[in-house]
């Protein structure tokens, strides 16, 4: 795409994923405390076009293979330029790198990572100059409303970290704008398409009350880049008719996610983990997964590390929520959507979160109802199940008075026995009437329960 760019630039390096062992070096990443990534809109006598500046060691002076603090602000200027655009142009900073052959962009914000390969590095790909022409370039010719951009990388830690306590204050300052709004105060709400190239059923809806997913564009942001550019992936979605206004399902809504998901996606309803719940294609910053043997809600965000309550990781929970799919128990979701009064609404919102980290806790107590907020469990409580009944019992979470009424509200519900067909699988394909095995369809079994008496894995010697 670029002859002056050794490596090649272009939508087909998209999704490329970067392993430890390939890589040249990691810039940010969950082992480093400090890296942001940040916008800011200037006038147009406050910055250089296409200046590009490096605060700290360039590639080369890092060793191979390790990690390191990392921030990177743009500066954009030009006439149509407002502040609400901060959001959007900075989540394009992911889809523009991840363009860049061998060059891995992850998550947003303060919380970035980003890996070059080896094999791009000694094709020469050997400077974050090279990276600041790349995105100098395609910001340019992508957004035309820019008219003067500069670009600064940070390696070295102290300023990183100077940086980083910048940017978590204009984040908050962002994210402060939509509250006190709500999803009745519009008529419109946004659609943002960005991430099917990696999950491509995936759709965010935005609301005043539920932040995209990233947690890095807000209803405002969504206004202001539908109006400068009406056919990019950030679009209008006129909310039509409300279908339920608990649930958070709207007629305008699941027509757009229809029409996108080219029928995969049929209803949406943003405010429950249950039924059509809103997809998520992985850039979540956190996820709400349900937990059956105690009927509630665990949170957890992606820089947690180690296992949550139930045993999984945040990684294992990501996988069985992402992709773009509608899962049963599982809600992506951003932090801001947590201070939202809708969160989990139909579910029974914070009354029904049993466990969280502390660190997320921190973050969002000021908007939890105060009753509830030392009677749900972090990691510094229990550290499994049984702990976690005895703790709620203990502070008297309001889940033990819905543990008591569920056998006679179970019962009272109950639906009539429906026996499933039995399906036998043979060894090897699954010949399916007038579909011959091997020719590359896809069997997608809708509201399926699969059930099995035993799991037996044997080694496979070739019988
Ligand atoms: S997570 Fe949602 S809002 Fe954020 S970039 Fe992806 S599709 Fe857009």
């Amino acid at each position: 795409m670029f002859e002056d760019i050794p490596v090649g630039v272009g939508i087909i390096y998209e999704g490329e994923r970067i392993r430890g062992r390939q890589m040249q070096v990691e810039l940010g990443g969950p082992r480093e405390r400090y890296k942001f990534e940040l916008v800011q809109a200037r006038k147009l006598d406050e910055i250089e076009d296409g200046k590009i500046e490096i605060i700290g060691p360039d590639l080369p002076e890092l060793k191979p293979g390790t990690n390191h603090p990392f921030g990177i602000l743009i500066e954009v200027a030009g006439k149509e330029i407002e502040k609400d655009l901060e959001g959007v142009i900075e989540r394009r900073i992911h889809e523009y790198t991840n363009f860049i052959e061998g060059f891995m962009h992850l998550n947003q914000r303060y919380d970035i990572q980003l890996r070059l390969s080896k094999k791009s590095y000694e094709k020469g790909f050997n400077s974050l100059r090279l990276l600041g022409e790349v995105l100098k370039r395609l910001f340019k010719s992508e957004m035309p409303f820019i008219e003067k951009i500069q670009i600064t990388f940070m390696t070295d830690p102290d300023k990183v970290k100077e940086w980083y306590e910048k940017a978590m204050e204009i984040y908050e300052a962002r994210d402060a704008r939509a509250r006190g709004m709500s999803d009745d105060d519009v008529d419109v709400f946004y659609g943002c398409s960005l991430c099917q190239s990696f999950a491509p059923t995936h759709l965010c809806v935005i609301t005043p009350q539920r932040y995209a997913n990233c947690g890095a564009i807000s209803w405002f942001d969504g206004r202001a880049t539908a109006k400068v550019d009406p056919k990019g992936p950030v679009f209008e979605i006129p909310k039509g008719e409300c279908i339920d206004p608990v649930k958070g399902e709207y007629e305008g809504v699941n027509k757009v996610i229809r029409d996108k998901s080219l029928g995969e996606i049929e209803r949406v309803q943003l405010y429950t983990a249950f039924g059509y719940p809103h997809t998520s294609c992985g850039c979540f910053e956190g996820c709400a997964f349900y937990i059956p043997e105690l009927d509630g809600f665990g949170v957890v965000h992606r820089n947690f590390k180690g296992e949550t309550v139930n045993g999984l990781t945040f990684v294992t929970i990501s996988d069985l929520t992402a992709g773009g799919r509608q899962v049963d128990g599982f809600h992506g979701l951003s932090i801001e959507y947590m201070r939202s009064p809708k969160f989990l609404q139909a579910d029974g919102g914070w009354n029904r979160v049993v466990w969280m980290p502390q660190e997320v806790k921190e973050r969002v107590k000021e908007f939890m109802p105060p009753e509830i907020v030392d009677k749900i469990a972090t990691e510094n409580d229990v550290s499994n199940l049984d702990e976690l009944r005895e703790f709620l019992k203990e502070k008297g979470h309001p889940i033990v008075e819905r543990w008591a009424e569920a056998p006679a509200e179970e019962a009272a519900e109950a639906p009539a026995e429906v026996t499933a067909p039995t399906l036998e699988l043979p060894a090897g394909a699954i010949p399916i009437q007038g579909i011959p095995a091997g020719m590359g369809f896809r069997i997608i079994l809708k509201n399926a329960k699969i059930t099995a008496e035993k799991l037996i894995i044997k080694a496979d010697r070739g019988k």
